[in-house]
Order: structure tokens, then C-alpha cells, then sequence
């Protein structure tokens, strides 16, 4: 499993959190509590103290990147 850094969020359609990956792959970044907490994507410091922060990624499926940049 590929390990990437964050390097911004934004919110899908849904209004749910995902991070995007230095990689150009995106991932989900939930708040759904009681299964998955992460109180800090709800706000802009929480998600500023997690830039950086490294996330597994589906790098090693071989799959188009999600952020043409
Ligand atoms: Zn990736």
C-alpha cells in the first residue's frame, strides 16, 4: 500500500470531505460518527494541520489519477 501526502481538500457533491493526494488521486475523508471520526476536516484549521499528513492510496491498483494537475 502507496502512502501519499495531502496537499488540499475539497467537498464532493454530497458535501462530504475528500483529500486530494501529492499522487493526483483523491480519498474520502469522512466525518460520520460513531464509525469514523475526524472532527478536524470540519474545520479550515483542523484540515490546514492535516496538509502534509500521509494517507494509504489506491496508487497500486494502476488507477487514472482523479486531478489532471
Ligand atoms: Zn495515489
Amino acid at each position: 500500500m502507496m502512502h501519499r501526502a495531502i496537499i488540499a481538500f475539497h467537498t464532493d457533491e454530497e458535501l462530504h470531505w475528500v483529500a486530494e493526494l501529492a499522487c493526483g488521486h483523491n480519498q474520502h475523508v469522512r466525518h460520520n460518527p460513531p464509525w469514523v471520526n475526524r472532527p478536524w476536516v470540519l474545520t479550515v484549521a483542523g484540515r490546514d494541520q492535516f496538509i502534509g499528513h500521509l494517507l494509504a492510496c489506491k496508487c497500486d491498483r494502476g488507477e487514472p489519477r482523479d486531478n489532471p494537475y
